[in-house]
Formats: structure tokens, C-alpha cells, sequence
């Protein structure tokens, strides 16, 4: 099952700012927990913990059931979304998408089709051969969810993935990305400053104040 146990997780940052204290947080398999918070109070902190991407001080990240202590980001298996879709400026659509397939050595035929069913998953169908720099805020965010979606992660961290763009469209695409998550069923974590978006894509809230986590035991 793909869960998310953090617990007790303190962090401190090399220059002695402590960004996580005592954070508790469990995702269920399939759950979807948006976090809101103020900037600078330690969202993305934690997501780049639970990526392996900060050591942390003390606590302890289970993932899947397997203890992240020790393993590297890259064999975590967990997927990432930013706020800046940061696609690869020089590879086309598919190639995006097809990145971590790459990475995992996953041959062309069963690469492609993956391919073009993350598309299709994402409503991009077709998109394959466009370059990146021709797409639209929206459609950059869309692949950037396929591109992480294809290798199948355990569990998805999504940092602000809508922040960068306009209201209408945000709200738009935060039913889609809710059902995008819902249909593979994702464990996720999905920030966002809004707390309509959270409400919108998430089936539980948690609120982030000061490296601090609150209401994180009762579930909605
Ligand atoms: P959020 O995502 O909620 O806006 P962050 O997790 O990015 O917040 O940052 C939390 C706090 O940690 C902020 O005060 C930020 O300035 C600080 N911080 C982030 N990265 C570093 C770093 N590499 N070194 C020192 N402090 C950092
Ligand atoms: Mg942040």
C-alpha cells in the first residue's frame, strides 16, 4: 500500500534555522492531503524531506511501508510536481513524459504507449510531438503531472503546481488534477496558499504555521 507515515520530523537547515518541528503527518493509500500555510512556514520543507531531498534531524519518514532512512531521492519512487512545471526546454512533449521511463530503462514500445496514455489521463492527447515552449501555463502543468505520473510512484508531492497560474484556469484545473489523482489513485500531498484549491482537490486540509503542523490526526 502507498502511504505516507511522517513522524516526529525536525529539520534544521545548515545555517540553524529549524524548519520542521516535530511534524506528524499519515496519508492513506489513495488519500489526497492538501497543505496550506503561509509562505515561508515550511511547506515545501517538508515535501523535500519526505523526497529525500533535506536530511533531517530526528523522526522518522515511512513511505509504502519502507523506511526512507538512508535511501536516496531517486530511488524513493516518488514523484514531483513544482510550481514551475520545469519541463525540459529541449525535449518535446512525449519526451518529457517519457524522462523517468528513461531513467528507469524501460523499453521504447512500452514507453510510448505509456506515453500516450498519461497524455490521454492528463487531456493532452495527441500533444506528443508539440515543443514545450508552444504550450499554454495550463497545458506545461498537465505535462509536468504526466511526466510525473508515468514511472507510477508510490506517492506524488505536488508543490503549488497551480500558484503560477490565473484564477479561472487554477480553478479549472484543480477539478482536473483531483480527478486525475482519484483515478490512478495516488497517495498525494498537494500545497497550494489557497485554501479553496485545497478544498477543491483535497479530502483532508492540514494547516502548516511555523514549521508546525496542525490537525493532522482527525480525517474529514
Ligand atoms: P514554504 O514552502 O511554506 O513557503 P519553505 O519550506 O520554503 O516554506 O521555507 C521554510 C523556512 O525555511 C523559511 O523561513 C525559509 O526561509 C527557510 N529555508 C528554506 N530553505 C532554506 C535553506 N536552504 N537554508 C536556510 N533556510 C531555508
Ligand atoms: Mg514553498
Amino acid at each position: 500500500m502507498s502511504t505516507i507515515d511522517v513522524s516526529h520530523v525536525s529539520l534544521t537547515y545548515p545555517n540553524g534555522y529549524q524548519a520542521l518541528r516535530d511534524v506528524s503527518l499519515r496519508v492513506a493509500h489513495g488519500e489526497i492531503v492538501g497543505l496550506l500555510g503561509a509562505s515561508g512556514s515550511g511547506k515545501s520543507t517538508l515535501l523535500r524531506a519526505i523526497a529525500g531531498l533535506e536530511p533531517i534531524d530526528a523522526g522518522r519518514i515511512v513511505v509504502g511501508g519502507r523506511n526512507m532512512d538512508g535511501v536516496t531521492p531517486h530511488r524513493r519512487n516518488i514523484g514531483m510536481v513544482f510550481q514551475d512545471g520545469q519541463l525540459f526546454p529541449h525535449r518535446n512533449v512525449a519526451r518529457n513524459v517519457a524522462y523517468g521511463l528513461e531513467m528507469a530503462g524501460v523499453k521504447r514500445g512500452e514507453r510510448e504507449a505509456r506515453v500516450s496514455a498519461m497524455l490521454d489521463v492528463v487531456g493532452l492527447g495527441g500533444f506528443e510531438k508539440r515543443e514545450v515552449g508552444t504550450l499554454s501555463g495550463g497545458q506545461a502543468q498537465r505535462v509536468a503531472l504526466a511526466r510525473s505520473l508515468a514511472p507510477r510512484p508510490h506517492v506524488l508531492l505536488l508543490d503549488e503546481p497551480l500558484s503560477a497560474l490565473d484564477k479561472e484556469l487554477r480553478e479549472r484545473l484543480a477539478v482536473d488534477v483531483r480527478q486525475i489523482l482519484k483515478g490512478a489513485q495516488m497517495t498525494a500531498v498537494f500545497v497550494t496558499h489557497d485554501p479553496d484549491e485545497a478544498n477543491t482537490v483535497a479530502d483532508r486540509v492540514l494547516r502548516m504555521t511555523d514549521g508546525t503542523l496542525c490537525g493532522h490526526t482527525a480525517r474529514a
